[in-house]
């Protein structure tokens, strides 16, 4: 099989193994006084214990935080111009801001590739095995989804990769594949890869809170053969991809004009299609396409310190991560982290008095106990009352709040979520500047922020216009709609 039709096979494959909204597309293409609802919760002990914490204006606490978490367009504008810079630094050198891997993607897919393929998709949060069958007209999918503990995330590395192997056998048990299969396999791997050929990658670190040890350094694609080998699965490891890669083949399938593939999920991270006479450091041999995707690792951008807007609250959550003074950018924009400054938010209006009357909560105060999705449905809590919330604070943090609290935290919530989408515009922006797609680009986006944060995409859009003008009319965020696969 040449390289060029095993290329185009596989990658195609992986594709579905990427968060199933990206297998699918691929398949075919202030407010005052409590309302009377809330009196029930005042006079809570906990409440009249904190009676003593100093009476401050949360209106004031609000203005703070506004003017800290507001991102002007002329800082969007001025950040656009060092992000194009730091690409094309990361294009001429290794181990610049932006790491800009190339994927040894040269081809996109035609929609003629046929056979039956298994794919894994380590994201962050989920990790999915899939088989994947493609046959002419139709194309069928069968997956499950496993959630990989933090054991395992920050334990020995073999043991991470059993686990793999442990869910294959599982998958290919289930659905009564023999384990000699010696069915294909592509691995969607979202960590920052050096990558050797399609099916070689050596992991340059881990990112999203994976520690595991024995991993750094080596080629993933061998360490999880190894681990088929050790569990009896005779499986090849055919193609590596990260899921940026991924998501733009798979958008690029229905769409022509697909550039770039952006994942807003517990990371963030873009791959996009440049020209290898722009890839200075490129020493490999010339595809006839003369393109290759390129994976950008964006989420390191900023980590200098000089471009981006970083808050005392930001600062806190880069301190007290696994990887501190790295992937500043996707700590200010992806799902791991939005909820964690949000948290640093809230505990620190608690100690000032000007959030829930300073009343202290065991369950808020462990590390990373906020989960964005708290966040948008806070945002998406329209009742008079705010009662979801109400609910959500009551049950999971034993919190009694008023009204004004709640509306408060509401507008917490909306700053650090805005200023996330503007943040992942400048990205978007330079991309489209760099590779001077002024006349049209579409631009492929998965991961669950994108997808479940309400209006998040408008934010985006909304900054696009601020950045490119008239241009962000031909720019076409895309994102995975065509199939669901709960399968
Ligand atoms: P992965 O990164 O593993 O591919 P996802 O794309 O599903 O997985 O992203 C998971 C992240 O999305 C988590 O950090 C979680 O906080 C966030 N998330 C999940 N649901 C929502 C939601 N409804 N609103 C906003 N963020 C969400
Ligand atoms: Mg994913």
């Amino acid at each position: 099989m040449t390289y060029h039709i095993f290329q185009s096979l596989f990658v195609f494959g992986i594709t579905t193994g990427v968060a199933i909204s990206a297998v699918v597309q691929f398949l075919y293409y202030t407010f005052s006084g409590p309302s009377p609802d809330e009196v029930a919760f005042l006079p809570s002990p906990a409440i009249e214990a904190q009676q003593d914490v100093p009476k401050s204006n949360s209106r004031a606490a609000i203005q703070r935080l506004e003017d800290q978490f507001y991102v002007s367009t002329v800082q969007l504008q001025d950040m656009v111009k060092l992000f194009v810079h730091d690409m094309q630094r990361g294009l001429k050198r290794e181990n610049a801001l932006i790491k800009m891997l190339p994927s040894y993607v040269t081809k996109r897919p035609t929609g003629n590739e046929r056979g039956t393929y298994l794919a894994l998709d380590l994201g962050g949060t989920n990790f999915r095995v899939c088989e994947v069958t493609f046959a002419t007209g139709q194309v069928r999918t069968k997956q499950r989804k496993f959630t990989v503990s933090d054991e395992l995330k920050t334990g020995p590395g073999h043991l991470l990769f059993d686990f793999f192997a442990d869910c294959v056998a599982l998958f290919l048990d289930e659905n009564g594949i023999p384990r000699d299969t010696n069915m294909k396999l592509g691995f969607t791997f979202s960590f920052p890869c050096h990558q050797e050929a399609l099916n070689r990658g050596r992991l340059i670190r881990w990112t999203k809170g994976f520690t595991a040890s024995g991993v750094v350094g080596e080629d993933v694609v061998k360490l999880l053969q190894d681990a088929f080998h050790r569990k009896g699965l005779s499986i090849n490891v055919t193609a590596l991809v990260n899921d940026t890669v991924g998501t733009l083949i798979s958008h690029a399938y229905i769409d022509p004009l697909t550039q770039a593939g952006i994942i807003l999920g517990t990371g963030s991270n873009a791959a996009y299609v440049e020209r290898i006479s722009e890839i200075k450091k490129w020493d490999g041999p010339k595809s006839a396409s003369n393109e290759m995707v390129i994976n950008m690792e964006w989420g390191n951008w900023g980590s200098d310190k000089i471009a981006l807007p970083l808050t005392a609250y930001d600062l806190k959550v880069d301190r007290a991560s696994p990887n501190p003074g790295q992937q500043l950018y996707e700590k200010m924009i992806s799902g791991m982290y939005l909820g964690e400054i949000t948290r640093y938010i809230m505990l620190d209006l608690i100690s000032t008095g000007e959030l829930f009357r300073g009343q202290r909560s065991v369950e808020l105060e462990k590390p990373y106990n906020f989960d964005t999705a708290n966040m948008s449905r806070i945002e998406r809590d329209h009742t008079t009352d705010m009662s979801d919330t109400n609910m959500l604070l009551k049950t999971v943090y034993n919190i009694d709040s008023t009204l004004k609290d709640r509306r408060n935290l509401k507008q917490i919530c909306q700053l650090v979520s805005t200023r996330a989408a503007r943040l992942a515009a400048v990205g978007i922006s330079a991309i489209v500047t760099k590779t001077n797609r002024l006349n049209g680009a579409t631009v492929g986006i998965d991961g669950s922020v994108y997808e479940h944060y309400q209006h998040f995409g408008n934010h985006v859009k909304d900054a696009l216009r601020e950045l490119l003008g008239m241009v962000a009319q031909n720019v076409t965020l895309a994102q995975g709609e065509f199939l669901r696969c709960d399968g």
